[in-house]
């Protein structure tokens, strides 16, 4: 086996998702570096990998990334595996990568699973251009802050989340982008309650918070892009908007629609000069 860094992506749920190669890789290389060797263990004793596992996690330093750097370039292959999917992809590796960089010594990528691609493809919502945000703050004005930020972006925004916080998303997706935008949940992709549905945001919070069982398990949560051109505002909205505006000033008509549909007020604003 070539020395090199591997990195190899693992099920995100269904054992048989793996590559062959994957296999072959983790049969082969002289070491495998686990986020925790005791959850891979099952994985690595179901394809019969008797390789050597040490341990690489989110609170290892750069002296450990050094270190197996330094293995590699003493000859030996090193395959890097996290609990699920891509590692690095919201998984420890970063350090590793670039202390391996640093000697410029190889590092192989394998293609395989990743709960934000797999869900993506899915969703049903435009692919054009994403934006991977993984896992938002636990604080919640933090994670407010951060959806700020993306709630005018012309692309579908990616996210993680942990069970117990799935319903305090939604409220926020909800709050910040307005119940009307689509999205979609895509929860516990690749098991048994796989689960992939995509509604407005005000839908979605309501199917997930009148049943407990949508509240378990492992999420992606997906937003549309905004609807950015002004072109591609609905009749319905601009209906809204006109009607709106026979009570309230342009400008506020304009700023409460546009944050009710996450659209920008500036465009409704226009929309109103042109047929108010
Ligand atoms: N490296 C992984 C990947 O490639 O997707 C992600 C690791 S991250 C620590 C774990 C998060 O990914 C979960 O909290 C969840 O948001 C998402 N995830 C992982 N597996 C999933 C699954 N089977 N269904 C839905 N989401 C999943």
């Amino acid at each position: 086996m070539k020395a090199a860094l591997y990195i190899v992506p693992t099920p995100i749920g269904n054992l048989d998702d793996i590559t062959i190669r994957a296999i072959d890789v983790l049969r082969s290389v002289d070491i495998i570096a686990a986020e925790d060797t005791r959850h891979s263990k099952p994985l690595l004793r179901h394809y019969d990998v008797a390789t050597t596992v040490v341990s690489f996690h989110e609170h290892s330093g750069e002296s450990e990334a050094g270190a197996l750097a330094e293995r590699i370039a003493q000859g030996q292959s090193i395959a890097l595996i996290s609990d699920a999917g891509t590692p690095l992809v919201s998984d420890p590796g970063y350090q590793l990568v670039r202390a391996v960089q640093g000697l410029a010594l190889p590092i192989i990528p394998l293609p395989g699973p990743c709960a934000a691609i797999t869900a993506l493809s899915a969703a049903g919502l435009p692919t054009h251009s994403f934006r991977f945000e993984g896992f938002l703050s636990a604080k919640r004005g933090a994670r407010r802050a951060r959806l700020e930020a993306l709630r005018g972006l012309d692309s579908t925004v990616i996210l993680y989340e942990a069970p117990h916080r799935i319903l305090d998303l939604l409220d926020d997706l909800f709050d910040v982008f307005g119940g009307s935008r689509e999205a979609c949940v895509a929860r516990e992709l690749t098991k048994t309650f796989e689960t992939v549905r995509r509604d407005t945001i005000a839908a979605l919070r309501e199917f997930t918070r009148s049943d407990s069982n949508q509240q378990r398990g492992e999420f992606v949560v997906m937003v549309a892009p905004t609807a950015k051109d002004v072109g591609v505002v609905s009749e319905e909205v601009v209906q809204l908007l006109l009607r709106l505006a026979r009570e309230l000033p342009p400008r506020k008509a304009a700023q409460v629609v546009a944050e009710h549909f996450g659209l920008k007020s500036r465009d409704l604003y226009q929309i109103l000069i042109e047929r108010g």
